[in-house]
């Protein structure tokens, strides 16, 4: 296992995170016995960084996966989720609740989950920095750091605002404009954050349903790798990176990625394989539907439309033959967290002229709401918030009974 130093806390963390958010399931509920299996094989085999949140619903199980002293030996990673939090001092009520979930007395990073422009202003209205820099204070929390889903000018407005340890991003080949992209990478990293990286295969876009097209491609290489071995050596190809998180739950994938992070240097990919990275990505670019960079160049919508976000789920959705977790995704992520479906639209034109690729926008918006807004759409939105409002009262009343 390869490991990277984080210049601001000089922690050494694997290359490979182990990514809770996906375990093995069974009848339709987490296998714990192997989730606890692959975890501890993955710590065994150098892993030191284990990702996870009070979202995935799994924050006890992975407390009791770290039993029998694998604790001690990682850096145990969870999130605050400000979509579920109302008032300022619910995010004390989550917190101690969270700690109580992993039987633990401090986490080692802790992270605003999934910020964007919105959740970000709600985070700085409910004092969320001085509770970061409160929990700390008290040894609860080692370092401070959040996830990020906006654009760049947020991320470095973030990441400008406060003293910071790490920040965690979504990056992959695909992405090097979207969201905090490469410049925010570069950007975190020259003020000594420590940046791990999320979506390294762009939840499962660039390892499943490949089109022949693409195949071909990766055909041409003489060292022959699977595309998840290209997407994983692409991210840690990059210097920035400290570690890449995997939502990892196969066996074989585990070994696989294990073998991969034991040789992935930064600068050890050759100018010939990067070039064929550059077709591969310009491919997939012809390939789907939108056309989409995610620049977020046409943003904000006076209407609330999440452009960039409506056309990468609409891509997900078509190009990546990812139909249910594009749709689920664009229901409830758009429903109630950026709340931005394309339907929204009002036509006022103002972002046509601000794209680079000078897509018709406005069109394509007709063609993700037709395609992506159904049922789904109108009933999950109330069924999750009414879960949110019970979950919320759960998590108050747990904490006060503390
Ligand atoms: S045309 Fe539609 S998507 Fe574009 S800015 Fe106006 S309302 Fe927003
Ligand atoms: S629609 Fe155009 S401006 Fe907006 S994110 Fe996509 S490429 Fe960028």
């Amino acid at each position: 296992m390869l490991y990277r130093k984080i210049e601001k806390n000089g922690d050494e963390l694997s290359v490979l995170g182990f990514g809770a958010m996906r375990l093995p399931t069974k009848n339709g509920r987490t296998d714990e016995k192997r989730a606890t299996e692959q975890i501890r094989y993955a710590i065994d085999h150098g892993v030191n960084y284990i990702d996870t949140a009070i979202a995935y619903m799994n924050e006890s199980l992975v407390g009791r996966v770290l039993n029998d002293g694998y604790r001690e030996k990682v850096k145990l990673a969870t999130k605050l989720p400000p979509w579920n939090v109302n008032k300022p001092e619910e995010m004390e009520n989550t917190f101690k609740v969270q700690l109580d979930n992993f039987k633990t007395d401090y986490i080692d990073y802790y992270m605003l989950h999934g910020l964007n422009s919105s959740s970000w202003n709600k985070m700085l209205e409910f004092g969320a920095l001085e509770f970061l820099t409160k929990i700390k204070a008290e040894g609860k929390i080692l370092n401070a750091g959040f996830s990020f889903h906006g654009d760049k000018d947020t991320f470095k407005e973030i990441v400008d605002a406060y003293n910071w340890d790490f920040c965690m991003i979504q990056y992959n080949y695909l992405d090097e404009e979207n969201q905090a992209g490469t410049e925010g990478l570069k950007y975190a990293a020259s003020k000594g954050l420590g940046v791990i990286v999320m979506e390294p295969f762009r939840g499962g876009n660039l390892t499943r349903n490949i089109p022949a097209e693409i195949e071909e491609l990766w055909n041409q290489s003489e060292i022959k790798r699977t595309p998840p071995e290209w997407a994983l050596r692409w991210v840690l190809n990059h210097p920035e990176v400290t570690c890449v998180i995997s939502g990892m739950n196969e066996e074989e994938h585990i070994k696989e990625n294990l073998r991969i992070a034991d040789e992935s240097l930064p600068h050890s990919l050759t100018t010939e394989e990067l070039e064929l990275i550059g077709k591969v990505k310009d491919k997939y670019r012809e390939l789907m539907k939108t056309g989409c960079t995610g620049c977020h160049y046409c943003m904000p919508c006076p209407a609330g439309v999440d452009i960039p976000r409506c056309f990468e789920l609409y891509d997900t959705a078509n190009t990546f033959g990812n139909k249910r977790y594009g749709q689920l995704q664009y229901a409830i992520g758009l429903g109630i967290i950026n709340k931005g479906y394309a339907s929204q639209c009002i036509k006022c034109g103002k972002c046509l002229e601000h794209c680079p690729q000078e897509l018709p926008i406005t069109e394509l918006l007709d063609d993700v709401s037709n395609d992506m807004e159904n049922i789904l759409t109108k009933i999950l939105p109330p069924v999750f918030k009414f879960y949110l409002s019970f979950d919320r009262m759960m998590t108050n009343r747990k904490a006060n009974k503390k």
